[in-house]
């Protein structure tokens, strides 16, 4: 078998779509660093953005003084999803069909190219967009999703005209100024109790964050999470090594967090109601940070009546955070889930929607937790345009992630929509989550405030909003009628 049917092999097998695998493969992208004296935060955002790009495209061209270690990164990405490596390289050979450069102008102007730079909390695009010495991963970390994000969109766009999508032009912004968090600082955090429900794609970006974070990092931090990872992970999950699927999420994130030797990570392997009930409801929880994969998830993380809640999401072409602590009109975040009203579904009726399995096969599938067989796998496939091999042998949990997450992009012959895993989306909500756990950390403000962004726009501050308390929550009448009635009133 020839290296090149090989390559096309080991890409279906990932993306499950042969035009998909097509337009990623007849695409060539360089990343050029500068040719001395990379300063940290260039290095920050290589990182970053390396690891982005390595899991979405088969062909990656490293050149500057740090190509190497960029390349390395690139090559574990795409291994961890099982995707060749051998169209990634050490080499500077135009003309490609995107240049990015980081924190210094494009060798040349032959080809489509961004200039990105990041510095501290600062992310720049455009002909001074430079890097600096800051160590903070924040900027550098939105920096590189906003520019994978835009590769993407150069790279497909005629596959994405009337998406909305735009370019970002001579662009800056202090990412604080996007969250309305202006007295973030690069400091010293106490965690407090902490617990993240849901170890998914976008916890992994969030997860890099804390993990470099540069200052002392102190609390007692609970992942909660019951599954292992799965083969096809590798496409969207930041920093996902290889030879981890078949794994625990939980415990490769602790693990990555040892770094913070002051920080107590406890790994714990079972679903969040589990979890919940082991630990009992005597003592609230205080902070909880949801990276769920379903609307039902983050209503039943609502109903443990955390008191603050740092929420992170990804929609098709949306990616968001939210920061929740109700009270006093304040929303929590059940109130930004409610229950559908108009067309009220179970568990059962949602997961048949959107699967295409029949409801009994559904209801046992989920009370049973066994695995999808070939032919449940092959059924929703074919009906919901799938990869095969992303779901087949997954628990039905599973599968839901891969039809939330991913956006779509029409085919040349608009007969449907291919399903493409944004790495960068996933990445992005992690930033903002971050930022919203820094936000909440920091600034210990009671304020519920979520931001949502469509990933192929410039990002604004006009995207954040206050949330307030839903009329229909279930969750903040509860809690109305406890407190009155604690307070004695009728
Ligand atoms: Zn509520």
């Amino acid at each position: 078998m020839s290296a090149t049917e090989k390559n096309r092999q080991a890409l279906m097998a990932l993306f499950g779509s042969d035009k998909l695998v097509a337009m990623l493969s007849g695409k060539r992208i360089a990343i050029t660093l500068p040719s001395a004296s990379t300063p940290p935060s260039a290095m920050l955002l290589a990182t970053v953005l390396s690891d982005t790009l390595g899991r979405l495209w088969p062909n990656l061209d490293f050149s500057g003084e740090q190509a190497e270690i960029a390349l390395s990164v690139s090559e574990e990405a795409a291994r961890s999803g099982g995707a060749p490596t051998n169209g990634l390289r050490v080499a500077w050979e135009p003309p490609y069909d995107m240049v990015v450069s980081i924190g210094v102008p494009a060798p040349q102007a032959a080809s489509p190219s961004i200039q990105v730079g990041a510095d501290g909390w600062h992310v720049a695009f455009g002909e001074s967009a430079a890097c600096g010495d800051s160590l903070n991963p924040v900027g550098p970390a939105f920096a590189a999703g906003l520019a994978a994000a835009q590769v993407f969109r150069i790279c497909f766009e005629s596959e994405l005209a009337g998406s909305g999508a735009k370019p970002l032009g001579n662009w800056s912004i202090d990412v604080r100024e996007l969250f309305n968090a202006r007295g973030l600082e690069l400091t010293d955090i106490d965690l407090g109790e902490t617990h993240v429900f849901g170890v998914g794609a976008v916890t992994h970006g969030m997860a890099w964050l804390l993990e470099k974070w540069p200052r002392k990092v102190t609390g007692d931090l609970n992942l909660v999470d019951s599954d292992n990872y799965g083969s096809g992970n590798g496409q969207r999950y930041a920093f996902m090594r290889e030879g981890s699927a078949g794994t625990s999420k939980v415990e490769a994130i602790a693990e990555r967090l040892r770094g913070h030797a002051q920080l107590t990570v406890t790994p714990h392997s079972k679903d969040m109601n589990t979890y919940c009930r082991d630990h009992g409801y005597e003592r609230p929880l205080e902070r909880v940070v949801t990276g769920l994969d379903s609307e039902e998830a983050r209503r039943q993380a609502a109903l443990k009546c955390p008191k603050r809640t740092i929420n992170m999401w990804t929609s098709e072409s949306y990616i968001g955070a939210g920061q929740y602590v109700p009270g006093q009109g304040r929303g929590c975040l059940f109130c930004a889930y409610p229950e559908p009203v108009d067309n009220p579904m179970d568990e059962v009726a949602r997961f048949h929607r959107h699967t295409g399995l029949n409801p009994e096969v559904v209801r046992e599938l989920l009370s049973s937790s066994r695995e999808l067989t070939a032919q449940e796998a092959l059924k929703v496939s074919t009906e919901k345009g799938i990869p095969l091999e992303r779901i087949q042998g997954e628990p039905l949990r599973s599968v839901l992630p891969v039809l939330c997450a991913t956006g779509r992009v029409l085919r040349d012959d608009a007969k449907g929509a291919v399903d493409v895993p944004f790495s960068f989306s996933s990445l992005l909500a992690g930033v903002a989550g971050f930022i919203m756990l820094l936000r909440d950390v920091q600034l210990s403000a009671d304020v519920s405030e979520g931001w949502n962004q469509h990933v192929f726009k410039t990002p604004s501050p006009l995207m954040l909003s206050s949330q307030k308390r839903h009329l229909r929550c279930v969750r903040c009448t509860a809690f109305e009628l406890l407190l009155a009635a604690q307070n004695g009133q009728p």
